[in-house]
């Protein structure tokens, strides 16, 4: 072998350190999501989380920037006293589901097990060679974003199913109005903003 030795060849392919990744829209960050976080964290040296269609924001399904979701699992991370290393990476989608694990491998630090339950993640990974696990779902019918925003939209209780923080940052960005008004449609807007004037 040349300079590469296979010590620097290990260290390349990232197999010294045992890397897990797990991918969601964090639309928002809930208790489940932390769940598989700290069963990450039990399992693996170092965890990378990739913040999926991070170009989306403003919409019903996915109302909150990348930025904002960066914050949410941040701050989430840094308060729930992680002693393992971690990286927060935004990922955007790539319209072109064949080459989305190099997508990815080019975003993120190497790692060595994919987390997740998602039909697609798990198929794409699978056909990649890589080692995935599937976490068992944790009260899914609550622990759920589509649930968390229907609640969000509907005034209903949210608050105790995602972390302190998250509702900080949620309130922070006024993300409650954001998410009822985006359900209104031009009526709605329209009469809102003549109340005054009738
Ligand atoms: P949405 O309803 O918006 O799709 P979600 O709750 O499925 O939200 P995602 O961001 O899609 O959240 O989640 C990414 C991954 O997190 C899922 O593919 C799944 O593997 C895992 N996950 C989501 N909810 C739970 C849960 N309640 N328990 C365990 N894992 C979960
Ligand atoms: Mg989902």
């Amino acid at each position: 072998m040349n300079q590469y030795t296979s010590e620097k060849l290990q260290g390349i392919h990232g197999t010294s350190v045992k890397r897990a990744f797990y991918i969601g829209r964090f639309q928002p960050l809930h208790n489940g999501h932390v769940m598989v976080i700290n069963m990450l964290c039990e399992q693996a040296d170092e965890i990378i989380i990739g913040i999926g269609s991070a170009q989306k924001s403003h919409t019903q399904v996915d109302p909150f920037t990348a930025g904002e979701r960066v914050l949410m699992i941040t701050r989430t991370l840094v308060a729930s006293n992680i002693h393992k290393m971690w990286y927060v990476i935004p990922i955007e989608d790539l319209q072109r589901n064949a080459l989305w694990v190099s997508h990815i491998r080019a975003m993120t630090p190497p790692f060595d097990q994919v987390y997740s339950s998602n039909a697609l993640v798990t198929r794409l990974f699978f056909e990649a060679g890589v080692d995935i696990c599937s976490p068992i779902m944790h009260e899914r019918d609550s622990l759920s974003g589509t649930e968390i925003r229907r609640r969000i939209c509907t005034n209903g209780s949210w608050e105790d199913l995602v972390p302190y923080e998250v509702v900080q940052v949620i309130k922070e960005v006024d993300g409650v109005s954001r998410l009822q008004d985006l359900m209104l449609d031009d009526v709605d807007i329209s009469e809102r903003a003549n109340m005054h004037h009738s």
